[in-house]
């Protein structure tokens, strides 16, 4: 079989692996220059922070297996617990391991790609149906999997998306030129408040990651809440990105005068909601992976990549 992927996020790599081990002809396109999607690493300067997929959990045997083998010592626990807001001392999901990969997080994209036909930089715009197979990029498939946000799967199918399905995230990388002991001296590596509440969805400091960032600086990823997120979603990066500092360095005890370079980032499609409309009655020969079809989260997307996959295969 001839199948195109659309989407070289981790799903989609997951899902055009699997057919090509079995011997079919899997072509993946990307829009983007790089891999991975939404699990995103940006060089920062000179360092290396991931500002998308933070950290992940690998509770399923097979997912560990094979992210362990792609990785090998790359692949690292984060020991650092994570607050919850408002809640004094108490720790989210104690216990819990959580893992990142030391070179930044988006080489799982690099590693999951190895050996799979990417088409980088080529935004499918249309998708058509040619007799009994499918036309992409000018090229005929038996069918195609969509690993791309539903409304962007939808719009390709000329489908109408009611109700919200994704939540927005705005996200800052912040760097202050200053040692971490010398940063306000917390060891937790991240903060976070589940009730949606706090502009500060999620605070964390990437120093706790092996490598990343360079002797003498220390540096922050700040996400919105969504409905922070959706509200400037259509500001300038540059208001809400310093809003959010404010509320950073005190929530942090960190010294303005010694912050240094800001990155600012918006994610139209970050997380699938949780109540949303799951799509329906999709044309035959056309399937979904990733979380328009499952949780926000890399396990959970992974898996779906791979269950697309055996679908496909019968
Ligand atoms: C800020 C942020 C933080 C997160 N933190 C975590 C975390 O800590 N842990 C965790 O487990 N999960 C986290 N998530 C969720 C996780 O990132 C996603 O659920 C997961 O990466 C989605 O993978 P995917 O393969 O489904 O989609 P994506 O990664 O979005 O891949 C889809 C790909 O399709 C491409 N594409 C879109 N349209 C087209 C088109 N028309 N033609 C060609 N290509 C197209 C896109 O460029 C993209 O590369 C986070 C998400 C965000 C945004």
């Amino acid at each position: 079989m001839r199948i195109a992927i659309l989407g070289a996020g981790i799903s989609g790599l997951v899902c055009a692996r699997a057919l090509a081990q079995a011997g079919h002809h899997a072509t993946v396109w990307e829009k983007s220059r790089s891999l991975g999607g939404r699990c995103a690493s940006r060089k920062f300067g000179d360092h290396v922070v991931d500002h998308g997929v933070q950290y992940f959990t690998l509770r399923d045997p097979k997912v560990r297996e094979e992210v362990l083998r792609l990785c090998g010592s790359k692949l690292k626990v984060l020991p650092n617990p994570i607050l919850l807001a408002g809640q004094e001392g108490e720790l989210y999901r104690a216990g819990e391991e959580r893992f990142y990969v030391q070179d930044g997080n988006n080489r799982l994209g690099t590693l999951l790609a190895e050996g799979v036909l990417v088409r980088r930089e080529a935004e499918v715009k249309r998708i058509e149906k040619a007799g009994k197979k499918w036309r992409v990029q000018g090229e005929e498939y038996d069918a195609v999997v969509s690993s791309c946000p539903w409304p962007q799967t939808a719009a390709l199918l000329g489908k109408k998306t009611s109700s919200p399905v994704y939540d927005p995230c705005l996200t800052v990388l912040l760097e202050y030129l200053v040692a971490r002991e010398d940063a306000g001296g917390q060891s937790a590596y991240a903060r976070m408040d589940p009730t949606g509440r706090d502009p500060l969805a999620w605070t964390a400091c990437e120093n706790v990651k092996i490598g990343r960032i360079m002797e003498g600086s220390t540096v922050y990823v700040i996400q919105a809440s969504p409905n922070y997120s959706r509200d400037h979603l259509e500001q300038s990066p540059e208001y809400w990105a310093s809003d959010l500092q404010v509320l950073l360095e005190k929530l942090w005890h960190l010294d303005p005068d010694k912050r240094g370079s800001v990155f600012a980032h918006r994610w139209r499609y970050a997380r699938s909601c949780v109540d949303r409309e799951m799509p329906r009655e999709l044309p035959a020969g056309i399937h979904l992976c990733g979380d328009s079809v499952c949780e926000s989260r890399l396990e959970a997307v992974w898996q779906s990549g791979w269950e697309t996959a055996q679908k496909i295969l019968g």
